[in-house]
């Protein structure tokens, strides 16, 4: 039989009547001939709520069981989903992770796949059922405590299970009817893409664009799955949404194809810090020791101080998201206390946005980030901290700039138009 996986969303199961319209898509799908996978994930709004509930009982809280906790949504929605299928007199069973067994590495709430092995739903389907519903987002570890795998996680769920059973597409059903030219909801003019590389998908998805976890972009690409983003809440059919596929099945590409953003960024500078061989490992090894995401990193020019002074001096500035700014401060004030750098001052400001356009046709177009930097000038904008690559330039931005940024940027490389 060939075999589809179809993901629904928070939104897309977030009451009774959407999970009856989602099962309706799968019922097509399986009169269509096709034995289905489907990855649900919790009823929008669940999974913060779980969140919520886990750190208000404990601050510093123990991740195995935030993970116990967290991962009960999605068990709800396997649930109902199920029983919706079975209403509508298609053969129909849930599994949890650990029932598969999804298994998973320990690291909790931001576990990897180890594997997932087939048989169990295998020998399901050989007796007849037509559709597996499977709770996104979690799985096993070695140790056997649940596992979840990072917010947004049953995107990669859905991923993995199509790479595992060869399925022929991995359909992500969502709110929005496709991938944008950048998020629909602050830019009136995003336009839909009918198609996107995987390359700009995962620089989207890592810089922001929340429409895919950056995760299941990357296993798509490594697995070769066809992965299609479209809209649970309207009629749609093979050609419908957006499709994520290699650059060369793209007819034509624009030298920039998308805007994303994240709102959620602070930017932290040790003021003079001493500029000495070793300095940047000396501070960013203990952020790393705890935890903290570094994203931009910027050390400016070194300056020796008064006469007499042999020692120069540098600051350092790097990025970091907004909620992991008491761990970065805390890290770098033991590191300091513990001898292995000094500096002047250190500087936060969690007023800041990241900016970032993406594009495949960068590689061979100069001159982009001249016109980005025009734009944001041209609105006032000011810049503070850029980075390249070869296929993305992002800036850090006031936070209260970032729509009209996005807006600008948009205009500027006609994205509105295809
Ligand atoms: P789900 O609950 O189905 O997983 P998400 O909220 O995680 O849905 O992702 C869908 C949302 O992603 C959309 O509602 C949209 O606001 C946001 N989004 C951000 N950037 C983009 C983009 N470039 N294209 C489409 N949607 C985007
Ligand atoms: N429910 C989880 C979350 O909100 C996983 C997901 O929806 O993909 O992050
Ligand atoms: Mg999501």
């Amino acid at each position: 039989m060939p075999l589809l996986v179809m993901k629904f969303g928070g939104t897309s199961v977030a009451d009774l009547s959407r999970i009856k319209n989602a099962a309706a898509k799968v019922k097509a799908e399986v009169a269509r001939g096709y034995d289905v996978i489907v990855i649900v994930s919790a009823m929008s709004g669940k999974t913060n709520e779980l969140v919520g509930w886990v750190e208000s009982t404990s601050p510093l809280y123990d991740a195995r069981e935030y993970d116990a906790v967290v991962s009960s949504g999605e068990n709800v929605t396997a649930g109902l989903m199920a029983l919706t299928l079975q209403e509508m007199d298609v053969p129909a069973r849930s599994w949890h992770g650990w029932q598969v067994p999804i298994q998973t590495t320990s690291a909790h709430a931001a576990a990897r796949f180890v594997d997932i092995p087939r048989a169990n739903i295998d020998a399901k389907f050989a007796e007849g059922f037509k559709v597996a519903v499977v709770a996104g987002f979690q799985g096993v570890s070695p140790e056997g405590r649940i596992t979840t795998l990072g917010r947004g996680g049953s995107d990669t769920t859905a991923v993995a299970f199509a790479a595992a059973f060869a399925a022929e597409r991995c359909d992500i059903y969502t709110d929005v009817d496709g991938v944008y030219t950048t998020d629909p909801r602050i830019s009136p003019k995003a336009r839909k893409l009918d198609r996107i590389a995987f390359e700009e998908m995962l620089e989207l998805a890592s810089l922001g664009a929340k429409v895919l976890q950056t995760r299941s972009v990357e296993l798509a690409m490594r697995y070769k799955v066809r992965l299609r983003v479209l809209s649970s809440f309207e009629d749609t059919d093979e050609h419908s949404g957006t499709l994520v596929c290699d650059e060369d099945e793209i007819m034509e590409s624009k030298v920039v194809s998308g805007v994303a953003y994240s709102r959620d960024e602070a930017k932290m500078t040790l003021v003079r810090v001493e500029d000495r061989p070793g300095i940047a490992a000396a501070i960013f090894g203990p952020l790393a020791d705890a935890g903290v995401n570094v994203d931009m990193i910027v050390q400016n020019i070194s300056e020796t101080d008064a006469p007499g002074d042999k020692r120069a001096y540098t600051d350092m500035t790097f990025s970091c998201p907004t909620n992991q700014v008491a761990r970065a401060k805390k890290a770098i004030e033991d590191a300091r206390d513990e001898g292995k750098f000094v500096y002047a001052d250190l500087v936060t400001d969690i007023d800041v946005a990241k900016l970032s356009v993406v594009g495949i046709g960068m590689r061979s177009h100069a001159g982009v980030a001249a016109r980005m930097f025009a734009a944001l000038a041209a609105e006032n904008v000011n810049i503070k901290v850029i980075t390249t690559s070869e296929i993305k330039i992002s800036v850090l931005i006031d936070r209260k700039y970032m729509e009209l940024a996005v807006q600008a940027l948009h205009d500027t490389f006609e994205l509105d138009k295809a």
